[in-house]
């Protein structure tokens, strides 16, 4: 069953050559026990190890079940290990961080045998050598001569057909000893014992067959197998050929758990490495978390300020900066020269020529058609919020009864402001449309009383957060007379603050007349101002605007939509334009365009433009502005992307719209600058992470060296060099997971004290705040480098000898 033909072991060691085993021939039957005797160095302990396939022969060949072993592999000798041979060692080799039951599964776990037949199998093992009540014991708490119970247990577990024991009771009394004999006699009843001794008197006693090695070879051999024993064998064991077996596999399960439970006999290091790994990871969590809440904080204020700073567009673009207009040429001149010529330096001309070949007219009436195309509105309608058709300067008019006559209340009569005032004050803007956004209102503005517009022309008014009107909106509403408070002014006193309520200002109302309604005919075909009955009886009749609701903006809401006090609808700007256009001298005057209808004289179509204007007459069509709101940031993008289509769609030059998104620009600048900040920050502390990879490296090193006899337990086992460096791949993948959540968590917890103080620094609430991709992100990471960092160290555990691991410490 078992052959050697002319076994060599030559141990090379740098120049010197040990030759352990000179050429032995040893044949050995199916079941027997068979002592080993010799001298120290004699080469016992080598002839087990190659019989075992743990070390392997220079020359002669090893027959296993009648085959040569020559072209065996490393794969092949780890099934055959774990197979068809148990160990026992003089020094046990127990797995100390695995319990007796543990130990004994060992070679079932290898191979991959499921957890319940396992157990089942090493308890009955354990029971075989009187141990069942130990099996949840660790090795430590255990006799030398239990301890070599548990490793015979662990060696029969398998079934193996050889049982190889290098001095099994070396370490033991003579008592235990004699218990270990008996127990090995009873195995030797149905397979093959080899066991080494130095004790003659226990191998004469208990053996069946005694070989005597001396300096590499036998010397004597006490009841050799004759060739006709041998060839019976083989003919049984043919008869009984089960088939080949299984090759012994670890699950990356069992290298895990085997890591595991080292790593939980060595908690105080293992958290300590843990901590030390995480502290990099708790940096570039900390600084993501930062940077993620700073960037979001400026999208919301992104958010926020879109509604206020629209995409504009308008009729005359200027791409024109300060740099291009600062930019004074040399003119190829010298720099101090020594003549006395004097040259022109053409600032202001080359300011007006750049100005005027940076300056585009767009034609905001074909890209309104554009924008208002079915097609265009279901494509990017949900990007926007709203899109503002703004007609410059459109003719808004508040008229009052006071002493039965019609006084105009808006545009507030600023005659008697000081002239320089008065220009300051032309700025002011106190009424102004509303963005036609409901749901983006009802964001921002709390209804105090009344109701949102309904008809066209509806007008709110917006107080602020005391409830307060600005004095010049009271002017304008004519609740207060500026020609009043201005002669309380010039007599050196203030004038009394008003004081009103909502029920006051809901039932102001106002007379809506535009200019070009108060020309008539003349009966002649020419057109003249009404006059003060006329206009009173006109005013009588005229639509009536209500100021419909009371806003005020959310406490939340820091930045509105609506810069004016007054507001306005859509509707009413487009009613105001229709009847501005109804107005029958318009009419008139537009079917007439050569014609001055105010005097009879011709019209030239400068002159009629300017008669246009002077009445405020728009086209609904043309625009002036065009202000799009974009839901978000990402949406602005989208907005661009529309304007571009719409370019696309264009083939010169001019014909294409051209738009400044100066907030986007400097938000983006920012967006930058963070982002710099934050890869510059993560790569400083990389380095920690770096470090600390080389220390997982260094420390699972250390933990090869310590696990080395284990190691060669566990190749003596049948385990793979690969499956050695799961295990200690295994070991530092759990580091690594947990380095990376303990350094997330760390992270998580240091956010809550820093952003206490970034809210007491910066009234920013909840700025740091750590998003769980990055936990993924940083775990995985963490795995990564030290998985990096120990593949050295594991490749190192995986190379070693299992002879020279397993002689560690003798
Ligand atoms: P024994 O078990 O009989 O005491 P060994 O088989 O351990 O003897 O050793 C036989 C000889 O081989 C000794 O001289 C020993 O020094 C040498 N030897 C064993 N293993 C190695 C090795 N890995 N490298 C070099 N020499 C070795
Ligand atoms: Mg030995």
């Amino acid at each position: 069953m078992l052959e050697l033909r002319n076994i060599v072991k030559d141990y090379v060691t740098g120049p010197i050559v040990t030759h352990a085993l000179k050429g032995v021939t040893i044949n050995f039957r199916k079941s027997e026990f068979v002592s080993v005797l010799g001298p120290s160095g004699c080469g016992k302990t080598t002839l087990l190890n190659i019989i075992g396939g743990l070390d392997h022969y220079t020359s002669g060949d090893l027959l296993i079940e009648g085959k040569s072993t020559k072209e065996y592999k490393d794969r092949d000798w780890d099934t055959y290990r774990n197979h068809s041979i148990g160990f026992i060692f003089q020094s046990y080799n127990l797995i100390s961080h695995q319990s007796i039951v543990s130990n004994v599964e060992l070679a079932l776990t290898i191979s991959g045998v499921k957890k319940k037949e396992r157990r089942e199998r090493a308890i009955a093992a354990l029971k075989k050598v009187g141990l069942e009540e130990y099996i949840n014991k660790m090795p430590n708490q255990l006799s030398g001569g239990q301890a070599q119970r548990v490793a015979i247990a662990r060696a029969l577990v398998n079934d193996p057909e050889i049982l190889l024991a290098d001095e099994p009771t070396g370490a033991l009394d003579s008592d235990t000893s004699v218990q270990i004999m008996d127990l090995l006699k009873e195995i030797a009843k149905d397979r093959l014992v080899i066991m080494v001794t130095h004790n003659p008197d226990l191998a004469n006693e208990y053996s069946t067959r005694i070989i005597k090695l001396n300096d590499g070879l036998v010397t004597d051999d006490s009841n050799p197998c004759t060739p006709e024993e041998l060839a019976l064998e083989e003919t049984e064991r043919v008869a009984k050929f089960k088939g080949n077996k299984k090759q012994a596999s670890m699950s990356f399960w069992t290298a895990l758990s085997l890591s595991f439970k080292n790593l939980l006999s060595k908690k105080g290091r293992t958290i300590l490495v843990a901590f030390a790994g995480s502290i990099g990871i708790t940096g570039i969590a900390l600084i993501l978390s930062l940077s993620d809440g700073f960037h979001s904080y400026v999208n919301q204020i992104q958010e926020d300020t879109l509604s206020s700073y629209p995409i504009t567009i308008t009729q005359t673009e200027t791409e024109l900066s300060l740099e291009t207009l600062l930019n004074r040429e040399d003119d190829g001149l010298q720099e101090y020269p020594e003549g006395e010529d004097v040259n022109e330096s053409q600032l202001f001309i080359n300011i007006l020529s750049t100005y005027t070949s940076s300056t585009y007219e767009n034609d905001l009436a074909s890209f309104k058609t554009y924008l208002d195309d079915p097609e265009t509105k279901a494509e990017y309608s949900q990007y926007y919020n709203a899109i503002q058709y703004v007609y410059s300067n459109i003719d808004i008019e508040f008229y009052q009864k006071k002493e039965s006559k019609y006084k105009q209340i808006y545009p507030t009569d600023k005659s008697a402001l000081p002239a320089a005032f008065r220009t300051i004050a032309d700025f002011i803007n106190p009424v102004d449309e509303l963005i036609d956004n409901q749901e983006l209102l009802e964001e921002q503005y709390d209804l105090l009383k009344g109701s949102y517009p309904k008809d066209p022309t509806d007008l709110v008014i917006v107080v602020d957060k005391y409830n307060r009107i600005d004095d010049y909106i009271l002017y304008t509403l004519g609740v207060k007379d500026l020609a009043e408070d201005l002669a309380i002014v010039a007599a050196g006193e203030k004038p009394a603050k008003w004081k009103g309520n909502f029920d006051e200002i809901l039932s102001l109302e106002y007379k809506l007349v535009t200019r070009a309604e108060q020309w008539i005919d003349n009966g002649d075909g020419t057109y003249g101002q009404m006059d003060s009955n006329q206009f009173a009886e006109y005013c009588e009749n005229a639509p009536v605007a209500h100021i419909r609701g009371i806003l005020r903006p959310k406490k939340a809401s820091t930045i509105q939509s609506f810069n004016g006090t007054i507001g306005y609808t859509k509707e009413f700007t487009k009613n105001r334009i229709e009847t501005i256009n109804n107005a029958a001298y318009i009419k008139a005057q537009k079917a007439n365009p050569t014609k001055n209808l105010l005097n009879g004289d011709d019209l030239s179509e400068e002159g009629y433009n300017d008669i246009m204007t002077y009445f405020r007459v728009y086209d609904e069509s043309k625009p002036s502005r065009i202000k799009i709101y974009p839901k978000s940031f990402a949406d602005k993008e989208k907005i661009k992307e529309m304007v571009n289509k719409y370019n696309d769609t264009k083939q010169t030059e001019v014909e294409k719209i051209r738009y400044q998104d100066s907030v986007g620009t400097i938000i983006s600048a920012v967006d930058t600058i963070v982002n710099s900040v934050t890869y510059v920050l993560i790569a400083f502390v990389s380095i920690s992470l770096v470090v600390s990879s080389i220390m997982i490296g260094i420390i699972t090193y250390v933990s090869v060296i310590e696990r080395t006899k284990e190691i060669g337990t566990l190749r003596s086992l049948g385990s793979s060099k690969l499956d050695i460096a799961n295990v200690f791949n295994a070991e530092t993948l759990m580091i690594g997971v947990t380095s990376g959540i303990l350094g997330c968590l760390l992270a998580m917890l240091l956010d809550i004290p820093v952003n206490l103080i970034l809210a007491s620094l910066t009234g920013i609430s909840n700025l740091a705040f750590l998003m769980w991709y990055w936990v993924f992100a940083l775990v995985g990471i963490s795995m990564v480098l030290t998985f990096i960092a120990g593949l050295v160290p594991s490749q190192i555990a995986s190379r070693k000898d299992p002879v020279v691991a397993l002689r560690t410490g003798e």
